[in-house]
């Protein structure tokens, strides 16, 4: 597990592990583009990630993917011309600090050669949030024990990879042209000619005059390995030496490709007029900003405070509020598993954070939702259908872009079948279109982007319900509902009451558009004979798709050491439709995003029945059933789950943190503790309610946010609740534990 310090705003490690989970952790990020936090050294064991939101390849036999750009941090030493290679040297030190308050990371290592000399060195790095084209690194390397030569070679490296370590899928997804001036300067188009990237970097020594005789300087290209190189003659031991770096990147999709070198070239020399004491400030003051907005604070439980800061980190490093046209994928910007392509993860777990801290953002993200609506109108006509139905998976255009095969837990090659039957993303954006006009009151959003998206996603639930005559009802057959491992089940609980109530949303606000009264006639009807199976059931419990209580009947009885769920005995993984073993929350999400329609007991009693069957192999439903096991009183599951998906990444407990961060758990960990544990929700008229409950551990809870247009700041302690107002119109009636308050 990653530690957390400087009162959890800090993460690290110590050791020299060359550990792709931890370069998943150790990203520096600013939502427009995203460096692993790889060594810098470039190890065969490393898997280096360059990424810039947006830019993704499609090769024509397998589906487009966020292309891994060449790595522009390289920094390689060595000592009287021998690599100083830390993979054949005593280290004394290797540490990574990430210090979450400014987003700067730091390298720092000490290690003795086979020669008996000593370097020590320390790098510090981020991708900027005030200038978001710009990455900045600094670097102190001291000789410590000896004289001699010393060649810093500051590189960039476009022998890059996407899955490099899998040989069947291993993709260079550009071609690119060096050039080494005063600085270098590659430039890559996807393979597939939709875009081009600019990236820049120049290292340059920091104080000459104190540093060792300077012996050459050089740049070189050797065709994809771009290199800046420097010689020293070190001439006493304890000699060192400083160098900063500044990298500028620049894409196709914000300057057309003719102008892409004069741009990126002139981020990186507004850079260095502006110095980097500069730079670094505006850093510390743009993070600063942007934490003040979305900070919480758990008093009592320091181990959960920090892993939730990670979390919120993670989320802030994801977006760039300047961008309409690209989301959050769900592994973040932090590496390519799902080949960097977009869920419901975003809109459903992630979006509320920004609703709420930083509706700017929000709406950045759900811009993208609104651009992408062609793309969806598109996918609905391939299937035959009307409107618009949202991918599955999507990256630029928005048309599905899910692989056809992937392989099972048993390593099976499968066909994937969630491109065509997940349909339920489909009712997720129209929802978390309406969450976020509800919190923010943006009615120009309202009208001109989330009105568009709601009507056309109804109009395509509308033309994908059958007619069922013999019951005079509507079905929805063949789907994947959110969990995933019972495929093309019909009527499925979730994915009907999502389309239920994205239909009877358009109706109400289809008034004064276009659309015939015969048709929002149609969608009332629909949505009033949609079958949704809890009506079958006399005892509270709703069965998660028909059929699914017939199932052969399976438990979690077993648990690894991180309380995660191990498979049951006997069940065969190739075949999980027989069984009502689930992967995540599926009718406990729709307990939570359609609260209103559930009483308190029936919450209660399918919480307990479906969290005893959820085989939690998505890192998705622990955040769910923290935030659902808080509202129905099962307390200890709520602090369980909840600790599941604060440290989902910190301590790698899916094994697959390598692949990037996930990053709907940490959203859903925000979720959980803002609509769970402090109780923000909404009664039955609408009007905001608080209602919280705390683990016996945590003091309090302390978080700032925005609600109609006032901020406001909510402190909850173990037996009161305190909301304050620090900006915006007096006068908001909120329900505290049920009473009526003006804020
Ligand atoms: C989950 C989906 C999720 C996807 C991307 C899958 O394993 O079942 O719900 O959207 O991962 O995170």
């Amino acid at each position: 597990m990653i530690k957390t310090g400087a009162n959890g705003w800090s993460l690290l490690h110590e050791g020299f592990e060359l550990d792709g989970a931890l370069e998943t952790c150790f990203t520096v990020s600013n939502g427009y583009f995203a460096i692993r936090g790889t060594s810098g050294h470039l190890y065969e064991e490393e898997l280096p990630g360059t990424y810039a939101a947006g830019v993704y390849d499609k090769p024509a036999d397998a589906a487009c993917e966020l292309v891994n750009l060449p790595y522009p941090l390289g920094l390689r030493l060595y000592i009287d011309q021998k690599p100083f290679d830390l993979r054949q040297c005593e280290i004394h030190t290797y540490r990574r600090e990430l210090d979450m308050r400014s987003g700067v990371l730091i390298h720092e290592w000490r290690a003795t050669d086979a020669g008996g000399r000593t370097l020590s060195y320390e790098a510090t790095r981020f991708t900027s949030v005030s200038v978001r084209n710009l990455a900045h690194e600094s670097y102190r390397i001291s000789c410590e024990n000896f004289s001699g030569n010393l060649f810093v070679e500051s590189f960039m490296d476009g022998n890059v990879y996407n899955a490099k370590e899998k040989p069947g899928a291993k993709m260079r997804h550009f071609r690119a042209k060096g050039e080494a001036a005063e600085g270098l300067y590659v430039e890559c188009v996807t393979n597939d000619g939709a875009y081009t990237v600019g990236i820049a970097s120049r290292t340059l020594l920091k104080n000459p005059a104190d540093a060792p005789q300077r012996i050459c300087h050089f740049s070189r290209d050797h065709e994809g390995f771009l290199v800046q190189g420097m010689e020293f003659d070190v001439e006493r031991a304890g000699n060192s030496i400083e160098l900063e770096r500044f990298v500028s990147c620049c894409t196709s999709r914000e300057v057309p490709a003719w102008q892409l070198k004069s741009r990126t070239l002139h981020y990186l020399s507004a850079a260095l007029t502006y110095g980097s004491a500069a730079l670094i400030k505006t850093q510390r003051d743009e993070m600063a900003r942007l934490w003040e907005l979305s900070n919480i604070e758990i008093e009592g439980d320091p181990d959960c405070d920090a892993a939730l800061r990670f979390c919120l980190y993670g989320l802030l490093c994801c977006v760039n509020p300047a961008d309409e046209h690209t989301s959050i994928a769900a592994k973040g910007l932090h590496g390519e598993g799902y080949k960097g392509h977009v869920f419901w993860d975003t809109e459903v777990f992630m979006l509320p954070f920004f609703i709420y801290a930083l509706p700017d953002y929000a709406k950045t993200l759900l811009s993208y939702r609104f651009h992408t609506l062609p793309g969806a109108k598109k996918n609905a006509a391939l299937g035959g259908y009307r409107g618009a139905r949202y991918a599955w998976e999507s990256a630029d255009t928005g048309l599905e872009e899910t692989p056809r095969w992937g392989v099972n837990y048993k390593g099976q090659t499968v066909p994937i079948l969630t491109g065509e039957t997940e349909i339920h993303i489909t009712g997720d954006v129209s929802y978390a279109m309406r969450e976020y006009v509800r919190a923010t009151g943006d009615a120009a959003f309202m009208a001109e982007r989330a009105t568009p998206v709601i009507l056309e996603t109804a109009r395509f639930w509308a033309s994908r319900a059958e007619y069922n005559s013999a019951l005079d009802r509507y079905d929805i057959n063949d789907v994947i509902g959110p969990d995933e491992f019972h495929e093309g089940v019909n009527n499925n609980a979730y994915t009907n009451s999502l389309a239920q109530w994205n239909l009877r949303y358009a109706a109400q606000i289809a008034a004064g558009t276009t659309i015939s009264e015969k048709e929002i006639d149609f969608w009332r009807e629909v949505a009033d004979k949609i079958h949704i199976p809890k009506a079958a059931c006399a005892d509270g419990l709703i069965e998660q798709f028909e059929g699914y209580f017939e199932l052969e009947d399976v438990l979690v009885t077993d648990f690894d050491e991180n309380q995660m769920p191990l498979w049951p005995k006997n069940v065969d993984t190739a075949n999980l439709g027989l069984y009502t073993l689930i992967k995540q929350a599926d009718v406990v999400m729709l307990l939570h995003l359609l609260g209103e329609q559930f009483s308190p007991e029936t919450m209660r009693e399918n919480y307990i029945y479906y969290e005893k069957r959820t085989a939690h192999k998505s890192s998705l439903g622990s955040s769910t059933y923290a935030l659902m096991g808080a509202k129905t009183g099962q307390h200890g599951k709520a602090y369980t789950n909840f600790y599941r998906s604060v440290i989902s990444d910190l301590a790698n407990i899916h094994g697959n943190t390598a692949e990037g961060l996930h990053a709907a758990s940490a959203g859903g960990a925000w979720c959980a503790a803002f609509y769970g544990f402090c109780g923000v929700g909404f009664s039955p008229s609408g009007q905001l309610s608080i209602d919280p409950w705390l683990p016996d551990k945590w003091q309090s809870i302390k978080l700032n946010f925005n609600f109609l247009g006032r901020r406001l700041a909510l402190f909850v302690t173990q037996d009161d609740v305190v909301l304050s107002r620090i900006s915006g119109p007096p006068g908001l009636e909120v329900l505290i534990k049920g009473l009526p308050t003006k804020v």
